[in-house]
Parts: C-alpha cells; sequence; structure tokens
C-alpha cells in the first residue's frame, strides 16, 4: 500500500477519533455545567427565600409588636400571643405578606409551642422535636426545600404541586434571648421556573458555543491534517524516487530485488521453483553524448530512454535508475528463456529511439547484462553482481548488445 494512503488512512483514523472525543467530552461538559448552574440556582433560590423570610419576621415584629410582645415588670420583653390578636394577625399577614408568595407563617414559643399560626388547627400543638425548629430556638437559620402537592395560601386559595421553603428563624427580645421562631413557607415555584429558564438558556448558549468551538478546531485540524499528508507524500515521493527520471532511486529497486528474494524464499518452500531475472542496463558513450551536447541534453537523453524501456516492458515489471545513467530491470517470474527476448527488446527499442539535438539526430544505445535468480540461497548483492557482471561482458563485445551471466 503507499505510504500516502496509508497516512491518508492515518489521519482519517485521528479525524474520526477526534470527532468522538469531542462529541463525549462536550456532553460531559454540558452535563458538568448544567449540574453546577442548578446547584447555583437552586443555592440562590434558597437564599433568597431565607433573605426574604427574615425579613417577614422583622416586618411582622414591627407591624404587630403589641400583638407579639409584651414587656414584663422588669422591663424583660416576653413572647405573648393572645387569641385576641389572633383575627388581627391574620389581616396583616393577608395583607402584608400575601403579595410576596409567604403561604404561612407559625410563631413558636421558646418551648416549641405554636403560640399563632396563620392555619389556626394546629395553634397550641408542640412541635420541640423538629430539629431546625431547635436550631432556630438556638439562635440559629435552618431553611430547606421541599415539594407539596397541595398547599393552601394566606387568602385561602388551593395550590398544587408547589415548591417550598420553610425557613425558621429566631426571635430575640431586647435582652438579646431568644423568645421563640417563626416559620415562614414561602412559594418559590416562580422563582423555580424562571431559573430553569436561566439553566436552559445558558446550556442551549454553551452546547452552541461548544459546537462552534470544536467545528472549527475539527476544521482547523482536518486542513492541517491535509496538508500534513501532502508533505508527507512529497518526502515520500523525493526519498524513493529519481527526480529526473521519476523512476524508483537505487535503495528503492534494491529493496526490491530483496523482496523478490524473500517471496520466492516463501514460495519454494512449497517444493516449486520461481526464478526471476535481473537485468543491469548502462547507456552507451553516455559521457561523450555529455560532452559533445551538454548536460542538459544528457538529462534528456536519459528521460527519453526511461520512457521508452517504461513503454517496453511488462506491468509487472519493475525498473529503477541504479546510478548515473545505469538502470536495474528486475523481472519477476521469469527465467533465463524468458528474460533474454524482453532485454533484446528493450536495446531494441532505444536503439530506435529518434532522439534530436537541434537537427542533429544523437544514436542512443544501451548495453544490457542479464541473470536469473533460482532464489535457493541466493542474495541479492550476489544477484546484482552477476548482473553487472554480464553488462561488462556486453561493454567488452563491443556495447548495445545483451549478455547473460549465469548464477555460479
Ligand atoms: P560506457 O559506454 O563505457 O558506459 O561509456 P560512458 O561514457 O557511458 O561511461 P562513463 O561511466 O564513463 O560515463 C557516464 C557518464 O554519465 C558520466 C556522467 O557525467 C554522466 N552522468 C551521470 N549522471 C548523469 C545525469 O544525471 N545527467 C547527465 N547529463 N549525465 C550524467
Ligand atoms: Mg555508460
Ligand atoms: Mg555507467
Amino acid at each position: 500500500m503507499p505510504e500516502h494512503s496509508t497516512g491518508q488512512k492515518a489521519s482519517n483514523k485521528l479525524l474520526k477519533l477526534l470527532l468522538k472525543a469531542s462529541i463525549i467530552s462536550s456532553a460531559l461538559i454540558i452535563i458538568i455545567v448544567g449540574y453546577a448552574v442548578s446547584l447555583l440556582y437552586s443555592q440562590h433560590v434558597l437564599e433568597d427565600a431565607e433573605y426574604d423570610a427574615i425579613s417577614v419576621g422583622e416586618a411582622i415584629v414591627s407591624l404587630e409588636r403589641h400583638l407579639l410582645i409584651t414587656l414584663d415588670d422588669q422591663d424583660i420583653e416576653r413572647l405573648n400571643v393572645t387569641s385576641d390578636g389572633f383575627n388581627k394577625l391574620d389581616e396583616t399577614m393577608q395583607k402584608a405578606m400575601a403579595p410576596f408568595e409567604i403561604i404561612k407563617i407559625k410563631v413558636f414559643s421558646n418551648d416549641g409551642t405554636v403560640v399563632y399560626s396563620t392555619d389556626h388547627s394546629i395553634i397550641g400543638k408542640n412541635d420541640i422535636k423538629n430539629p431546625r425548629l431547635k436550631i432556630a430556638l438556638s439562635g440559629g437559620i435552618s431553611s430547606n426545600r421541599q415539594k407539596k402537592d397541595e398547599i393552601t395560601d394566606l387568602r385561602g386559595e388551593k395550590k398544587f404541586n408547589v415548591d417550598v421553603v420553610e425557613t425558621y428563624i429566631p426571635i430575640v427580645n431586647n435582652k438579646g434571648s431568644i423568645i421563640g421562631s417563626f416559620e415562614v413557607y414561602k412559594d418559590v415555584s416562580f422563582s423555580n421556573l424562571k431559573s430553569q429558564d436561566g439553566i436552559e438558556k445558558s446550556l442551549i448558549t454553551l452546547t452552541l458555543v461548544l459546537i462552534i468551538v470544536f467545528s472549527l478546531s475539527f476544521l482547523i485540524i482536518r486542513v492541517a491534517a491535509k496538508e500534513l499528508n501532502l508533505a508527507q507524500v512529497k518526502l515520500h515521493k523525493m526519498a524513493t524516487e529519481d527526480p529526473l527520471t521519476g523512476l524508483k532511486n537505487r535503495p528503492v529497486i534494491i529493496e526490491s530485488v530483496q523482496e523478490e528474494i524473500s517471496r520466492n524464499q516463501r514460495r519454494q518452500s512449497s517444493g516449486a521453483r520461481y526464478p526471476f531475472s535481473l537485468v543491469m542496463i548502462d547507456v552507451d558513450h553516455f559521457k561523450s553524448i555529455n560532452d559533445q551536447h551538454g548536460h542538459p541534453v544528457g538529462d534528456q537523453a536519459l528521460v527519453k530512454i526511461t520512457d521508452t524501456i517504461n513503454s517496453t516492458i511488462r506491468a509487472h515489471d519493475l525498473i529503477g535508475r541504479y546510478g548515473g545513467e545505469e538502470f536495474l530491470l528486475l523481472l519477476p517470474d521469469t527465467d533465463l528463456e524468458g528474460a533474454k527476448p524482453i532485454a533484446e527488446r528493450v536495446r531494441k527499442s532505444v536503439e530506435n529511439i529518434d532522439f534530436l539535438s537541434g537537427d542533429i539526430r544523437i544514436p542512443l544505445t544501451i548495453s544490457l547484462g542479464v541473470t536469473t535468480v533460482i532464489a535457493d540461497d541466493t542474495d541479492y548483492d550476489q544477484a546484482i553482481k552477476s548482473a553487472d557482471k554480464a553488462l561488462y561482458q556486453a561493454k567488452d563485445a563491443g556495447r548495445n548488445q545483451v549478455s547473460v551471466v549465469l548464477q555460479p
């Protein structure tokens, strides 16, 4: 498989992985942020309701102090709610507190007895075991959030599925002592709805931002991966191809010979013999072409010879530029009887080239050395040396011919 398509596959795989990672991390970010934002909102709703409850407590004490607190003979304020004051307190609660979504208010004495409640039916009951009431009676403020299926508000209207924050606040007298506690129920359904809306909008915005950020990063990485791939293809070409002729370079054609030997040795284990042939080719008197017509013309001659050889050999034959004006031809699955006619055909095709420099026809010929390898224990070096030896025989015999050297 060509290097560049391997690189392409690797970068596609990486991009897919990146896409998966971005989707998973976006989902995680949205879940974590969604959870954190809803915690924050719910904390905010609770704190808001608690703050309102404290204000409500202060407002009741200042509006109806005389109905809740009396001074004893030592000038100490005591909680003292009598049934005479209930109606007046009810009126105040309805008028002043209902608009603020306050649903219910209770007043506890410091022994935990309900001394007043907007719901009169529970007046007189004791709730001292309630831990949050205990906190208020010890000077703290305690709030919690509850869901009520049904609740009656200060105006006597029934409400369903209500989110309520219940807050206990201590009532402190003029000497700083705790004389009782308020319990204030606030309907936070509307604040809740608003906060849910806020959470939804924040999450939609975050999702859009993440989509934009990840899409941009993905696009940038895709472009970078493409460029990297192109650079890799270019580098691979530079490392494996001869720039003048476009043929495989020397290391690559040698590697192909090694691979052919290994392939044949593997196939030989089945008992059969799979010979292949090597043809070493050298341009005749090339130095004089350079000397007489110049180096650029020599280059053009090499390109022309390459094209001619390429169009003469078979599709599965391999050719590489072995040296300056030397080429190595690898003929897979070809014995000596098959290789000789191919070498001869190549020789003739080069001899027939009409190569012109201006008006002058420059004759081009090549000498070829053929050897056939029957894998066995032959190593590539030995095989190439034999082809080289055959080439020198062809040169010695007068050039423009094919010579053969058998493997020792
Ligand atoms: P012979 O028939 O014995 O092979 O003679 P020759 O002149 O071809 O032999 P020699 O090896 O002495 O010369 C090869 C020349 O090829 C020498 C070198 O300058 C030239 N040559 C090598 N590579 C290139 C190239 O890429 N372009 C050009 N124009 N010339 C090259
Ligand atoms: Mg030569
Ligand atoms: Mg040479």
